[in-house]
This record gives C-alpha cells, sequence and structure tokens, in this order.
C-alpha cells in the first residue's frame, strides 16, 4: 500500500502547494504607514493578526492589487467548513486552525453518526432509531448525544434504500449520510428528502466523476474516498475540486490504529501547515466492528471531523461522549452555568440552602450528591466565572462578601422560611465575613468533599433544623 509520509508533504508542495505567508511576508506586503485605520497600532500587529488567521486582510483599506493577490490565500480558511443539514437542523465541521487544543481551541467536535443497514426490517430499524433517540443527556450543562445517522446501502436495491431513508426521516429528525457506491441509489436517497442537505459517502476512482455531478446537481457535500494511501486521497480531490465541486471531506480508508493516527494527523498537519488544498477539508472515519472503541478514540483525539458508527453499546458511546466533550471544550474558558438558585429535586421552605460557584462541574457534582441524600434542596451558584470552589476564593470572587451580595440578590428569601445558608467545606475561612454580610443568617460549613453531603445532612442539618 502506498502510503503519504513526510518526503511525499514535500512533493505535494513541489506540485501545486499554495504556502501560507507568515506574519513578517505579510508585513512586507503592507504600506507600513501605521495609520491604525484598521483598528491595530501598527501593520505589523495587523499582518501578524492576518497570519493568524484571526483578520482578513483587505480590512486594510491601502493594499495594492498586487498585495491582495498574493494575500488572497492567506485569507483562506485552511480547512474548508462542510454543513450538513435536514430540514431547520444543521452540523457543520471544519474551519480548524490549529493542531493541539492548548494553542487556541478545536472550533467544532468530531459528529458522531450510527450506520442503519438497509437490508434489516423495519421492525429492527426502528428500534435501533429509538434507541439512538434516547441518547441525550446532559453533562455539565451540555447535551450529550449523536449527531447523524447514516443510511446505508447494503441490499443494492433502489427501492430498499429509499424505502429505509423514509423511514429514518420519518422517526428521527437527524441530518443524514448516505452511503452508496452506486450513484443511481444515492441519487434515489437525494429524492427521497428533497430541500436536505446530506452527505454523500463516497466518491472513489471509478465512480467520481458522476459522484462529482450528483453533489453538484443536489448542492451536498462528498466523501472522498481512495484505497491506496492519501497520495491517491490528494489526487482525487484534487480532480473533484477543478470540475468545480469544493464541499469535500476526506476519507483515507486507513486499515489499522497506528495508520488512523498517521493519516489523519499527516491530513491536519498538511492543512495547517503546508496549507496544502487538496487535503484542506474535514475528514471522515467509518469504523467497521472490528477495534471500533480504541479507533474511535484515536479518531476523536487526532483530527476525525466525523466518525461513523455500525454500532455501539451503551459503556462505550458514554465513554466516547465525555471523551469528546473533554476534548473539545475551550481550554480558556471553563465550563460554566448561568448563576442563580437551582432547585435540586422538590424543595420547599424548610429545605436546605446550599452555595458553591458556577463551574458546570461543581454544579453537576453537588447537584448530584443532594438529590442521591435523600433530601431536596435549594442551590445557589455564584456567578465565579466558572472557577471552582478553591480557584474562585484565591481570585476573590467567591469571599463572603460576594457571597452574601448574591444571596441579597438571588431572591432565596422568597422561597424559604428559614436563615440558614451551607458553604462549601473548603472556604471556612468566608463564614465570619458571610455572618457580617447576612447579619440574619446562621452560616454553616458543610463538607468539603460533595460525597460527604448525605452524611452532613443527616448528621448535622437534620439534628439542628427538626425537619
Ligand atoms: Fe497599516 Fe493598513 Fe493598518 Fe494602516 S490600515 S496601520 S496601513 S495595515
Amino acid at each position: 500500500m502506498q502510503r503519504l509520509n513526510h518526503c511525499n508533504v514535500r512533493v505535494i508542495n513541489k506540485t501545486g502547494d499554495k504556502m501560507a505567508l507568515t506574519g513578517l511576508e505579510i508585513f512586507k506586503l503592507l504600506p507600513n504607514t501605521n495609520c491604525k485605520e484598521c483598528g491595530f497600532a501598527t501593520c505589523l500587529a495587523f499582518a501578524m493578526r492576518v497570519a493568524a488567521k484571526k483578520i482578513n486582510a483587505e480590512v486594510c483599506p491601502y493594499l495594492s492589487e498586487e498585495a491582495k493577490e498574493k494575500l488572497s490565500d492567506s485569507a483562506v480558511q485552511p480547512i474548508k467548513l462542510i454543513e450538513i443539514k435536514s430540514g431547520d437542523k444543521s452540523v457543520k465541521v471544519g474551519e480548524e486552525l490549529v493542531m493541539f487544543r492548548h494553542e487556541k481551541k478545536f472550533f467544532r467536535q468530531t459528529l458522531f453518526s450510527i450506520c442503519i443497514d438497509d437490508s434489516k426490517d423495519e421492525k429492527e430499524i426502528t428500534e435501533k432509531l429509538e434507541n439512538i433517540k434516547k441518547v441525550n443527556f446532559n453533562r455539565a450543562g451540555e447535551i450529550l448525544k449523536f449527531d447523524l445517522i447514516a443510511v446505508k446501502d447494503k441490499s443494492g436495491d433502489k427501492q430498499k434504500f429509499c424505502r429505509t431513508v423514509h423511514l429514518v426521516k420519518n422517526i428521527i429528525d437527524f441530518p443524514l449520510i448516505l452511503i452508496s457506491e452506486t450513484p443511481e441509489i444515492v441519487e434515489a436517497g437525494l429524492n427521497e428528502i428533497p430541500g436536505d442537505k446530506p452527505l454523500i459517502y463516497a466518491a472513489n476512482t471509478k465512480n467520481w466523476e458522476e459522484m462529482t455531478k450528483l453533489a453538484k446537481r443536489y448542492n451536498t457535500s462528498l466523501v472522498v474516498t481512495a484505497e491506496n494511501g492519501l497520495k491517491d486521497l490528494s489526487e482525487l480531490s484534487g480532480k473533484i475540486k477543478n470540475k468545480g465541486l469544493e464541499n469535500i471531506v476526506l476519507n483515507p480508508k486507513s486499515s489499522n490504529s497506528a495508520e488512523i493516527l498517521a493519516d489523519y494527523t499527516l491530513i491536519r498537519r498538511c492543512a495547517l501547515e503546508k496549507n496544502y488544498r487538496n487535503l484542506g477539508f474535514p475528514t471522515l472515519l467509518y469504523l467497521g466492528d472490528e477495534d471500533s472503541f480504541i479507533n474511535s478514540v484515536i479518531g476523536i483525539c487526532k483530527y476525525a471531523s466525523i466518525i461513523i458508527f455500525e454500532d455501539l453499546k451503551e459503556w462505550e458511546y458514554l465513554s466516547l461522549l465525555t471523551l469528546r466533550q473533554n476534548i473539545f471544550s475551550d481550554p480558556q474558558k471553563p465550563l460554566q452555568v448561568n448563576w442563580g438558585i437551582y432547585k435540586v429535586g422538590e424543595p420547599d421552605d424548610k429545605s436546605p440552602f446550599f452555595v458553591t460557584t458556577n463551574f458546570s462541574l461543581t454544579y453537576f457534582i453537588v447537584s448530584t450528591e443532594i438529590e442521591g441524600s435523600g433530601f431536596s434542596g435549594h442551590l445557589l451558584l455564584t456567578d465565579s466565572e466558572g472557577l471552582s470552589v478553591l480557584t474562585a476564593w484565591a481570585a476573590g470572587k467567591f469571599s463572603g462578601k460576594t457571597v452574601g451580595q448574591f444571596v441579597k440578590e438571588s431572591g432565596i428569601e422568597k422561597c424559604i422560611s428559614h436563615r440558614n445558608i451551607i458553604i462549601p467545606g473548603y472556604v471556612a475561612a468566608i463564614s465570619g465575613e458571610l455572618e457580617d454580610c447576612l447579619p440574619d443568617w446562621k452560616v454553616y460549613v458543610g463538607p468539603q468533599e460533595a460525597s460527604d453531603i448525605s452524611s452532613f445532612l443527616n448528621e448535622v442539618w437534620l439534628k439542628e433544623n427538626k425537619i
């Protein structure tokens, strides 16, 4: 099998790569008058932002025509944005800018798609789709679920494929991927969902011309695949681009974990670091049953924009959705929920009143522990900009004074008849200042660990409040 290696990258550069310009190269194309009309103090500062693809070069009104032409390549996103639509629901992949999350952030998370095989009977398909619909849960303030359904032509029967597309569409309103190597069958599927913009899988070295025409006619995106490594894949995507189709997703057909890691990393590197246009597209990883869990972990961590699973067990999708959430959260922005009072269970005016920060994970853990304790409660989350309790305290965002102010503004006094507040055990030090701010209140220092909330409520709260 012929695979692309680093030597091939250099070959590609000689044969058509358009290199991204550096900040200094862009600076040389600017007038260097430092007039500030672009909003930056100097032309150099502006050039650096253009090089980082944070601003379009044409914001500078004094660019010569020659400079505009040279800069146009720098302004193009290195990885094309692709949208897949069903009615008013749409998902997007692409437009990534970095190799590593800590450099800025990953913009679009890996989309998960489950495959529906048209050779199965209606009952089996319906059951599978109903189970997919049930995967919908809140973790740290974010809904985790699948994103796409892939309908696969396994039967080779156009009627069956159309019936399956129709059935899927009636049961679940997810954007679709239509899988068939036969353009005629794909077209029949497209006609079942007029107005939608599914993703077509896949153009290969044999059918690419017909598939390209189809994708252009129906204004959809097309997966491009090649059996013999990245060189063939990049050549085929180049041919399709030359026919005028830019909505491309790449599927390198890597055959094992090591190849997945190498191929998807190399595609991202070629797109971002070499600005190599033929590989400047989102990627798709189509997993069979074998090693699908470990390969999907690699795909999520290393640059698969879409993963198609044949099937997933509950423990697998729970782990993978959680992994995906962790990889694709913005490292510069802590996960947070809105500040305010949250009801846990069915609290009444005598229920305990807790306060903590609005870091999503803190909210998730504390509310789960209150719920598990058998008590209902009122939980006030203060606006600590998504910081955890100790970090917020150290940053002065969870002091007695600030907590007291949030208590006053929260309206909790209308919800409870007592004046008892439970603070996290790690910030016992704020209790004095909080009592000064809330003179009518009794401050309880709760447990340090959320897992001890149940014993705290049973041993301290219940005894003192005699509910
Ligand atoms: Fe330089 Fe153009 Fe910005 Fe003026 S507007 S400072 S010339 S980059």
